[in-house]
């Protein structure tokens, strides 16, 4: 059976827009992962009557409710206080969380305020989550729900059995402090076990993550269309960031084989069906794919950006390990260090116009200029992006990679229209720039395989 769960993120600071959600955002992914099918999101204002609303609410529709925020110790944090409400049970002292919260304040050298106290409380029949970094447990809590009719229709394909069990369900509950920070510490040191615990009676989840580049979300989408549907089992979703698609399959069965025999074969349509877009799994990015396969071939690599401005250079060097074939790049250098690094001037000024074709001309001398003056194996180059911006949306980007073959340097031009939005366009050149490379050594390896057998 799916289960759901909804996320209540409590505070002004959110309801009113200061801030920005990124819990609800954080445990949404966190609850995917273990295949819990997140359906609502709620944002409520500091208001206990409005407060309570919500959580009954979301008590009558949703397996889990994750809250957030409102477990301060001021007068307007009144999480805990309505959980009790809602339970209809007692707040009761407990005596070791207020010792915990008490020499919490004596590591930071303060004396604990009064009002402080009542984070010791919780409603009678819940468990402390421990928060080792900050003073507010939280708070987790297992009941029964009856809902009210009102609540019945669910807008999901679930049958009327279905429909009928949520009638009366049982409900885990989490409250967390609005601190990401603490609230993550949290998520992993006791939720996430206590979670596992719950689901291993009898049951276990398992997710496969792989990911794509270089088609779009429906292009990927249309290629997969019997495996994205919503009641294909084991489920696969597909998420969409910045040009990478992402596609998720969750299996839910009796035991870990049981999910790994479900999960295999869906894999392995996904790869016959999109073969060398799929560039790696779970926490791989084009990055660390590229850098692992520069370490495997014990070759080097520089990066020259006239468009990105360094991004490709910093992405690069996050990857762990990055340093001993990551060489490192130059970002926007000005017509002089062109002509000091390369002999000669590609890009003069804002203003200097030349036409495409002898821009990718230019720009396969510079490539071969740059990699011998940096002396890698590899150089990739990325732009420039066209002057004028907004007029020139069609003018083509052009990505270089240069590569040291003997004593000549070959090239690969690919160029892509300028035309995208500002918010993403860098990250996507930046990506198309990686996935150029890592298509080369693709390619590369399926050669020397071939030649290999031959
Ligand atoms: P504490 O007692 O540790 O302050 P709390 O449970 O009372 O925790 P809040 O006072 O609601 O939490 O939030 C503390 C801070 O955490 C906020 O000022 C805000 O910066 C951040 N925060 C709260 N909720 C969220 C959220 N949903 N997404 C991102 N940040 C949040």
């Amino acid at each position: 059976m799916i289960l759901i769960a909804e996320i209540v993120s409590i505070g002004d600071e959110i309801a009113l827009g200061k801030i920005l959600d990124t819990n609800a955002q954080w445990i949404s992914r966190q609850l995917t992962e273990l295949g819990i099918r997140v359906l609502y999101h709620s944002t409520i204002g500091d208001d206990g009557v409005a407060m309570l609303d919500a959580f009954r609410l979301a008590a009558s529709r949703a397996d889990f409710v994750i809250i957030t925020g409102g477990l301060g110790p001021t007068e307007d944090d009144l999480t805990r206080q309505t959980i009790a409400e809602m339970l209809k049970a007692p707040l009761v002292k407990d005596d070791e969380l207020l010792q915990t919260i008490r020499e919490m304040f004596v590591r930071r050298g303060q004396i604990m305020p009064e009002s402080n106290e009542i984070q010791a409380y919780l409603p009678q029949g819940t468990q402390a989550i421990p928060n080792p970094h900050g003073t507010a447990p939280g708070i987790d809590a297992t009941f029964s729900w009856f809902s009210s009719p009102a609540y019945f229709s669910f807008p999901t394909n679930f049958s009327a059995e279905q429909n009928d069990s949520r009638k009366s369900h049982q409900v885990r509950l989490f409250a967390l402090p609005g601190v990401p920070a603490e609230m993550r510490e949290m998520w992993f040191d006791t939720l996430q076990p206590r979670l596992a615990e719950q689901f291993s009676y009898g049951r276990a989840i398992k997710s496969r993550v792989i990911h794509t580049f270089g088609r779009g979300e429906s292009q990927i989408e249309a290629m997969l269309p019997h495996l994205i549907r919503r009641d294909h089992d084991p489920r696969v979703g597909i998420t969409a960031s910045e040009g990478v698609i992402t596609l998720r399959i969750v299996a839910d069965r009796e035991n870990e084989s049981a999910c790994n025999a479900a999960l295999q074969p869906i894999a392995n349509v996904i790869y016959e069906r999109l073969g060398d877009l799929i560039f790696g799994e779970n926490d791989e990015t084009l990055q660390s794919v590229v850098v692992k396969e520069l370490m495997r071939r014990n070759e080097t690599l520089a990066t020259v950006e006239f468009g990105t401005g360094g991004l490709l250079s910093y992405h690069l060097s996050l990857v762990s390990n990055a340093i001993s074939s990551y060489r490192g790049g130059l970002a926007n250098p000005s017509p002089d260090i062109q002509r000091n690094i390369f002999g000669r001037i590609l890009f003069e000024s804002e203003n200097y116009e030349i036409s495409d074709e002898s821009q990718k001309r230019e720009i396969i001398k510079i490539a071969a200029a740059s990699r011998s003056f940096l002396g890698t194996d590899h150089v990739l180059i990325v732009g420039r992006y066209p002057v004028n911006r907004a007029a020139d949306e069609a003018s083509p980007v052009w990505l270089t990679h240069a590569y040291a073959n003997g004593n000549e340097t070959l090239t690969t031009t690919q160029s892509f229209p300028y035309g995208m939005h500002p918010a993403i366009i860098d990250s996507l050149f930046v990506k198309r720039a990686l996935n150029l490379l890592r298509l080369f050594f693709l390619n590369n390896r399926l050669d020397s395989q071939r030649n290999a057998s031959q």
